[in-house]
């Protein structure tokens, strides 16, 4: 997500301050009665000072995009990220800044009007302090919103028409050897909280209709018992957007965790994820020999409902994971969650 930039409370009285100065510079030249010249000159520097922060101010506001219309999982990201609460409250700020400024810009300019030109610059001083304790005042505010620019600039590109499909398995089970199997392209990396190495994104299209694949290392792929808060609500971003879980089991243990294990994890993803499971078994290249497979894998095998037996470093098996992805239906999103935002409506 693209932010405005931000500037720090110095930079942005400096901008004000000096463009007023230029501006009272032009009027220097101007032909004024001479017992008007003061006022206007001052009057000027007020005015001009206080719609250039305005503008930026203005700037900040609008092209920062109203969250509560954002997709579920954008606003659980930024929750996660930076904090919803915290965002709406600094642009809260700078709304309030911008109000106050402009019934000073009114309340000087008016003074200035009325009084003799020697108190004017008395006057604009006035005013340029009460400005700046203003602009001095949402200082903690345009820190975070530049912390929120920083952390909010990575953040994965989704495609909300598309149905997404989310990859679940233990480390080394072949995740990544599948996405790029299934996907077109080199899958699009981005930052995802608490995941080391982020969210990888790949697409494939089929028949008209747009699919995303996603994975996600470090989330996914350990228990849930052992994740703190914070990645919990990671995990409940994704259930947002997941139509689907590819939950896959590496038949042959090379991964280095026993099929017993694999299968607590896909009980506890199942316990957090509502969408529907496409069950992978991978690796089957080396978990049979010879056409025999193993009793212990076929105990799993048999544990499951309609699973897939697949080799993904040899490309087998692709095309019927396709054939299952192609028949995943977009979830609905649930109407609470407009309800929910409905109510804070007065926030700002
Ligand atoms: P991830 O950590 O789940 O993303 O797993 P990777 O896709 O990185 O795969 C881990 C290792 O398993 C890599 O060395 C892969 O080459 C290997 N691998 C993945 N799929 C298969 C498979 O079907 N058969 C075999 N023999 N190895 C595989």
């Amino acid at each position: 997500m693209m932010l405005p930039t931000i500037p720090t409370p110095e930079e942005l009285l400096d901008k004000g301050f000096r463009r007023g100065k230029k501006a009272a510079d032009l009027k220097r030249g101007e032909k004024i009665p001479k017992h008007l010249k003061g006022k206007r000159i001052e009057e000027t520097r007020v005015i001009t000072a206080c719609q250039v922060i305005k503008d930026k101010l203005k700037m900040i506001l609008d092209r920062t995009p109203e969250i509560e219309e954002l997709p579920d999982f954008y606003q659980d990201y930024i929750d996660i990220t930076v904090g919803v609460d915290d965002f709406k409250q600094s642009l809260g700020a700078l709304n309030w800044a911008y109000g106050i400024i402009t019934q000073l810009e009114k309340e000087y300019g008016a003074k200035i009007r009325k009084l003799s030109s020697e108190r004017a610059t008395g006057l604009r001083k006035q005013a340029y302090g009460r400005i700046s304790s203003v602009v001095n005042k949402i200082e903690k505010d345009l820190d975070f919103l530049d912390f929120a620019k920083q952390n909010l600039r990575n953040m994965p590109t989704v495609d909300f028409e598309a149905t997404s499909i989310v990859i679940a398995g233990f480390p080394n089970v072949g995740k990544s050897t599948l996405l790029t199997h299934i996907t077109d392209a080199e899958p699009q990396v981005a930052n995802y909280p608490f995941t080391t190495k982020g969210i990888q994104i790949g697409h494939f299209e089929k028949k008209w209709k747009h699919f995303q694949i996603i994975d996600t290392p470090g989330l996914l792929d350990r228990p849930i018992g052992d994740m703190n808060d914070i990645e919990l609500n990671a995990m409940v971003a994704l259930e947002h957007l997941a139509d689907a879980i590819l939950f896959i089991f590496d038949s042959s243990e090379t991964c280095g965790y026993p099929l017993e294990n694999q299968y607590k994890l896909l009980e506890e993803i199942k316990n957090i994820f509502d969408a529907p499971i496409i069950y992978l078994f991978n690796k089957m290249d080396i978990a049979e020999y010879d056409g025999i497979r193993h009793d212990y894998i076929q105990e799993y095998i048999d544990r499951t409902e309609d699973p897939l037996l697949i080799s993904a470093a040899e490309g087998e098996g692709i095309e019927e994971i396709i054939k299952l992805i192609m028949k995943v239906e977009k979830r609905e999103k649930s109407s609470d969650d407009e309800d929910e935002y409905e109510e804070d409506e007065n926030y700002f």
